[in-house]
């Protein structure tokens, strides 16, 4: 059985020290147990932490330029390792292998924003503040940053948090979800290759109790987090009391509106990849469909039903497939309770992806893709989060209402509208209470140097994650107000070199104007 251990250095092979816990990792394809990932204790933190102490100011007095280079050639290690890269996530994760590419083909577009490091930090300067008075502000790193990420993108979410945090200067632990961990560490294995000095990006595993670890541990001084909402909050909550600065990513429920002028034939394009690629299990999926008029929701549902059921679903390295299966037993399983909350609510269930099974893979753990029609905004299987290959239709008699939908929804991650008519979409974008809008684009996650972040219950916090944003969360200003007098007389001097005394003006606050 393969063991997966901790990535920190100076542990014997990285090994635990602690408890010996250990939680198995599957491969969803066929169900059964792959590898074997340890558990970590605060002894294992203990040990990571003391290394980044070791490193971090190093790598901070590390000229943001030579810094810059470790992520050109991450870069190119990770373009050069595409393929067993995507291989080993899919096979964690079960999504096929092309969206697994994907997956670390965004994070390594966060990795390119991280190349103009030296650009970003540079300042700002004002000359004149006051007579003879300049004011300049810099960012300096925090120190050590951690990071405790989802399954549901093993490769982009911690190359979003290591790539800024680190080409700020931070030394950082990356705690990867306990599902799929062997991509996290073969990242950070290929830092150290990049030429990143060991001890500046190491990986500890673990659940709960890594978490707990990481929040109360006071050498660490951020925490950036992705999940679920009540674990986000919860996250959020303890780091903050231990007076960290935390950013906390949590659940979604996306509405797709469609105007009646839509291209219908697009909309169900756009749909089957959004709410129902990677098994519907990403945070900007598109799990809900507001058609605006019946007409508009019976043409939508007549062309969504065959789109649906011609739908490939596969083993994650069958290149046909249009996605493989949910990360484990226990999902599928809350995936189709789910499904029966919403037969129990009154929804009307068109397509049930219930029971599905592949043939000579009878234990993976596969969800067929599920079509629910006339779901109210009364229902629990509404208002939650499902992450699974399930879409509902909401019928909305008006634009008022399909905007408003989204807007009093308890997520608020990402929300799209399809029409042709430009002041529909200006007004939508304008009035609607979520953090990221696409404009017939259905999964509108913002390129690398702009910014991603929800709003309501999708994100605790204030920072987004990339972009100028996740700079600021990494970083800390520091603004000096300097004065250099020119030496004559009556300048400020300290009276214990015998010069004329003018300590007072140590204690004016001078003023600018
Ligand atoms: P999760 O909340 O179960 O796990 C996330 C991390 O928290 C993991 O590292 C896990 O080990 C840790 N964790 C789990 N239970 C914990 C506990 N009780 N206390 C402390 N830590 C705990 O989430 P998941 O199932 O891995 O990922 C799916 C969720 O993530 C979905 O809700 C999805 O919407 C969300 N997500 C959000 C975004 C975003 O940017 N908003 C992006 C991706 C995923």
């Amino acid at each position: 059985m393969r063991q997966i251990d901790h990535f920190i250095v100076g542990g014997a092979g990285g090994g635990a020290t602690g408890g010996g816990r250990r939680s198995d990792v599957f491969d969803p394809n066929t169900g059964k147990v792959q590898a074997s990932v340890t558990l970590g204790t605060q002894a294992d933190l203990d040990r990571a932490v003391a290394a980044a102490q070791a490193a971090q100011p190093g790598w901070a007095a590390t000229n943001p330029q030579r810094r810059a280079r470790v992520m050109f050639r991450f870069k190119e290690l990770v373009e050069a390792n595409m393929d067993a890269l995507a291989h080993t996530l899919s096979s964690e994760h079960g999504k096929v292998i092309a969206d697994a590419k994907g997956d670390i083909q965004r994070g390594l577009e966060v990795i390119e924003f991280c190349c103009g490091i030296p650009h970003v930090l540079k300042g700002e300067y004002t000359q004149g503040a006051g007579p003879g008075i300049d004011v300049y502000s810099l960012r300096q790193p925090l120190g050590i940053g951690a990071g405790i990420t989802p399954f549901n993108f093993p490769a982009m979410i911690p190359m979003w948090m290591f790539g800024v945090a680190i080409a700020c200067g931070n030394a950082f632990i990356l705690k990867p979800s306990e599902r799929d961990p062997s991509v996290p560490v073969r990242l950070a294995e290929l830092m150290i290759e990049a030429g990143l000095p060991e001890g500046v990006l190491q990986v500890v595993h673990g659940d709960k109790e890594m978490v707990d670890a990481i929040l109360d541990h006071p050498a660490i001084s951020a925490v950036s987090f992705v999940g679920s909402s009540d674990i986000a909050h919860y996250v959020y909550r303890r780091g903050v009391d231990a007076g960290k600065r935390v950013q906390a990513m949590g659940g979604a429920k996306n509405h797709g509106i469609v105007m009646p002028d839509a291209d219908l034939d697009q909309v169900v394009a756009d749909l089957s990849g959004a709410a129902f690629g990677s098994a519907g299990e990403r945070c900007m999926a598109l799990p809900v469909v507001v058609p605006v008029g019946e007409k508009t929701a019976d043409a939508l549902r007549a062309k969504l039903i065959p789109a649906i059921e011609a739908l490939r679903v596969g083993v994650s390295t069958d290149a046909e497939a249009h996605y493989g299966p949910v990360v484990n037993a226990a999902h599928k399983q809350r995936v189709e309770n789910w499904i029966q909350t919403g037969v129990d609510e009154g929804a009307e269930l068109v397509v049930d992806g219930r029971g599905f099974t592949l043939q000579g893979h009878e234990d993976g753990f596969f969800v067929g893709p599920t079509l629910f029609d006339r779901v109210t905004p009364g229902m629990q299987a509404y208002r939650e989060e499902i992450f699974g290959p399930v879409l509902q239709i909401v019928r909305a008699a008006s634009f008022d209402e399909a905007v408003r939908l989204p807007s009093e929804h308890q997520y608020g991650n990402g929300v799209a509208i399809f029409t042709r008519n430009g002041h529909a979409a200006r007004e939508f974008a304008a009035r609607v209470n979520v953090g990221m809008v696409g404009i017939n684009v259905p999964i509108p996650v913002p390129v690398a140097y702009h910014t991603f972040g929800g709003w309501k219950r999708s994100a605790f916090g204030d920072t987004n994650q990339h972009g100028m944003e996740g700079v600021r969360f990494w970083t800390k200003v520091k603004t000096v107000t300097q004065r250099w007098p020119d030496g004559s007389g009556d300048l400020p001097r300290g009276s214990e070199d015998g010069g004329p005394s003018r300590i007072q003006d140590a204690f004016v606050i001078p003023t600018m104007g």
